[in-house]
C-alpha cells in the first residue's frame, strides 16, 4: 500500500524524487495521512483521493491516482509534531533504522586511520560499518531513515528527533555528539543502538555516548551487551567478556576469538543471558587493568565469576602487566611484541 510504482510518473522506490505523506505532513489536496505523495520541490501532488473532475490515471497496482500541479505555491508539510513518546521501537524497527542512517554516511579517513592504528583491518572496518558523524547534514540523514522505515516509526527510534524552527515550522533530525558512530549489535546481528566516540573531550567528559533522544523526551538507547560482528563467525572458541564496544571488535579481531562486551561493568549480569544463549561451556572475563585498584570494577569481576561458575562453566580471568589498561591495548602491545605475558 501506498507506493505508486507507475514508471510513467517518475516515482521510484526510495528514490529522492517524491515524498510520501504521513501523519506529520498531509496530502495538501486531501489532507489524507498516507497514500499520497508530493515531489521533492513541493510543486507537483499524486494525490489518491481528489481528482476535482480530472480523469483518473491508474498505477501498476491498478490504483487511481490523480495529477495536481500546485503551480508557484510549493506544498509546505504541516508543522504537526509527533506524539511525544519514550516507547522505544521494535529492535527490527531500530536496526532497519540504524542501516538507514549509517548508509547516508561515510566513514572519513582520519577516523578510518585511527581505526586501522587500533589494529583493525580495513575488511573489519566495513563489516562493522562505523561511520563519521559531523556536524552538518543531520535533517539529511533523518530523510533517509523516513524514506527507509516510514514516519511513524521515527518517534520510536532514539536518536531520530522532531525539531521545530522559530517559524513553528517542524523537521526530522539526528542527533548525537560529533565523532566515531560505532554499531551495537545483538548476538542476532541486529544494530540495536548506535554510539560514539566523541572526537573533543574535556577532562571529566565521557568519551563514550549513546545516540539517544532522552534529552528531547523521547525513548533512551538501548543498552545491551553488544556482539562484534565478526565474533558470530566464531562461535566454537571460548567466549571472551570485556567492557566497551570498539575494545570488543578489536579485540575479536587481534585475539581471533570472539569477544562480546558489557555497556559498563556495573552491568554484568547481562553477560548471563548471552552466556547461556551462546552456549559457551567456557568463558574468559578480561576486564581492563584497573580491576585490581578500582573497587568497582573488582567488586563486579568477583560477582561475575562467582555467577558463571555456579551456572557450571569453566570460567578464566585474564590479567596483564605492563602499561596496557584495556585487552585491546594489551593484544595490540603483544601484536607489535612489546609485552609477552597475560596471566
Ligand atoms: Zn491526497
Amino acid at each position: 500500500m501506498g507506493a505508486f510504482k507507475d514508471a510513467a510518473c517518475g516515482w521510484q522506490p526510495g528514490g529522492q524524487g517524491w515524498e510520501n505523506v504521513s501523519p506529520y505532513r498531509r496530502c495538501p489536496i486531501c489532507e489524507g495521512r498516507s497514500y499520497c505523495q508530493v515531489a521533492r520541490d513541493g510543486l507537483t501532488v499524486l494525490c489518491k483521493r481528489i481528482g476535482n473532475g480530472a480523469r483518473p490515471k491508474v498505477n501498476r497496482d491498478g490504483v487511481d491516482f490523480y495529477t495536481h500541479h500546485l503551480g508557484g505555491r510549493p506544498w509546505t508539510p504541516s508543522p504537526e509534531a509527533p506524539a511525544p513518546t519514550t516507547a522505544r521501537a521494535s529492535v527490527d524497527d531500530c536496526d532497519r533504522a540504524y542501516r538507514a542512517a549509517l548508509a547516508s554516511l561515510r566513514l572519513d579517513d582520519c577516523d578510518r586511520g585511527a581505526l586501522r592504528a587500533r589494529g583493525l583491518d580495513d575488511g573489519a572496518i566495513d563489516a562493522n560499518g562505523y561511520r563519521s558523524l559531523g556536524i552538518t547534514g543531520r535533517s539529511r540523514i533523518a530523510r533517509r531513515v523516513v524514506d527507509a522505515v516510514g514516519e511513524h516509526v521515527l518517534p520510536g527510534v532514539p536518536g531520530l528527533a522532531w525539531n521545530t524552527g522559530d517559524n513553528d515550522r517542524g523537521w526530522w533530525t539526528f542527533k548525537g555528539s560529533t565523532g566515531l558512530l560505532i554499531p551495537v549489535r545483538d548476538l542476532a546481528g541486529r544494530i540495536v543502538a548506535l554510539k560514539v566516540r566523541r572526537r573533543d573531550v574535556e577532562p571529566g567528559q565521557q568519551r563514550y555516548l549513546y545516540v539517544t533522544s532522552a534529552r528531547t523526551g523521547g525513548p533512551s538507547a538501548a543498552s545491551v551487551v553488544h556482539v562484534p560482528r565478526v565474533a558470530l563467525e566464531l562461535r566454537h572458541r571460548p567466549l571472551v567478556i570485556t567492557e566497551g564496544e570498539l575494545k570488543a571488535d578489536v579485540s575479536t579481531a587481534l585475539c581471533d576469538r570472539p569477544v562480546v562486551s558489557l555497556p559498563g561493568v556495573g552491568a554484568w549480569r547481562m553477560a548471563l543471558d548471552v552466556v547461556d544463549a551462546w552456549g559457551a561451556p567456557e568463558v574468559a572475563v578480561a576486564f581492563d587493568a584497573d580491576a585490581r585498584s578500582n573497587r568497582n570494577v573488582a567488586r563486579a569481576l568477583v560477582c561475575l565469576v562467582d555467577a558463571l561458575r555456579a551456572s557450571g562453566r569453566r570460567v578464566s580471568t585474564w590479567r596483564w602487566d605492563g602499561p596496557a589498561k584495556g585487552l585491546d591495548d594489551y593484544l595490540s602491545a603483544k601484536r607489535r611484541g612489546e609485552t609477552n605475558h597475560a596471566g
